[in-house]
């Protein structure tokens, strides 16, 4: 009985053991929860369809940012219209370097496709956005009536001039541009297991504010930003909207045969890209490539010709 006891009382102290060193190791993220998702996001995704008939359906005219998201602070529109075709730029890195968009067709449904947020560390996505803009000039008719693309093929050229090091993820203050977004921002935030600087606000980085500031100026119908090599399709959960994303990556997760349907649970991630456009009503998402070495252009392709489709509701779309 006295031995029985020893073995309970011991198993009680190596599980309080547990917690306490759980608890030291993330005192950050236990105490910074103020500025995250407010939103039953589970409850949201449990009620979402999965069906593979479009269902668009016109995005709200009006972001309701100012009631639902007290981070998030109105930008200013463009001064100059976009461009209904060709090459424009809109914006420039720390360095100077023009940041580049490429426009094709001329329909009013934009789809935008962003490479290169993670610069050099992630220069085969920037690959990928040249050779679909190579693709799409050589045959505009693969481009759906109704429909455009806008296509940056590098947000981070600071960052791509390092090449494929570590530091080359990030733009030239040192800054991860994929925990800049305003949108459930934190001060601390992670790469991995490393800490990483996401920026003194949300939105302290010009290649942030540019890009953001294009997307509200276009109001596009799809945002899709690639990544290496975590391989699969993650959708943006920030805000009111979260849930919004997730007929879309269907679409494209099956026609290009990526994983779609886990969450990103790697390691936490705040102040993301696709968090921040979803909580503006516009459906998101990371594509991670499955390497990052190639381009994977057949299968990417085949995502974006799925879209289109969802997005123009033909029939007759192939
Ligand atoms: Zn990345």
């Amino acid at each position: 009985m006295r031995r029985l006891l020893i073995i309970i009382i011991l198993s009680l102290l190596v599980g309080c053991q547990e917690n306490s060193s759980l608890a030291s190791l993330t005192p950050t993220l236990v105490s910074q929860s103020v500025t995250l998702d407010p939103i039953p996001t589970r409850h949201l995704r449990a009620v979402v369809t999965r069906a593979m008939t479009p269902t668009y359906t016109a995005l709200p005219t009006r972001p309701p940012t100012e009631t639902l998201l007290p981070t998030y602070t109105a930008l200013p529109l463009l001064e100059t219209p976009i461009p209904l075709n060709g090459t424009f730029s809109f914006g420039q890195s720390v360095l100077g370097t023009p940041l580049t968009a490429h426009r094709l067709g001329t329909g009013a449904k934009v789809i935008v496709l962003v490479g290169g947020i993670h610069g050099g560390w992630e220069v085969n996505t920037t690959q990928l956005m040249n050779e679909l803009i190579a693709h799409y000039q050589a045959n505009p008719a693969q481009i759906q009536p109704g429909v455009s693309l806008l296509i940056v093929p590098q947000l981070n050229p600071d960052g791509a001039a390092r090449g494929r090091v570590l530091e080359g993820r990030f733009n030239q203050h040192l800054v991860d541009l994929n925990r800049n977004w305003g949108c459930g921002w934190q001060a601390t935030a992670y790469f991995r297991s490393q800490v990483v600087d996401p920026g003194g606000s949300a939105f302290s980085e010009p290649e942030t504010q540019a890009l953001s500031e294009l997307i509200l100026n276009t109001r596009p119908s799809v945002v899709l930003f690639y990544h290496s090599a975590a391989d699969g399709i993650f959708a943006g959960d920030c805000g009111d909207f979260a849930g919004i994303s997730e007929s879309m990556v269907a679409v494209y997760g099956r026609a290009s045969g990526y994983p779609y349907e886990a969450s990103f649970s790697d390691y936490p991630v705040t102040g993301t890209a696709p968090a921040w456009v979803t909580a503006q009503g516009i459906p998101s998402a990371d594509v991670e490539l499955s390497t990052w070495r190639e381009t994977e252009f057949d299968r990417n392709l085949r995502g974006i010709q799925a879209l289109q489709c969802w997005l123009v509701n033909e029939v007759s779309c192939r």
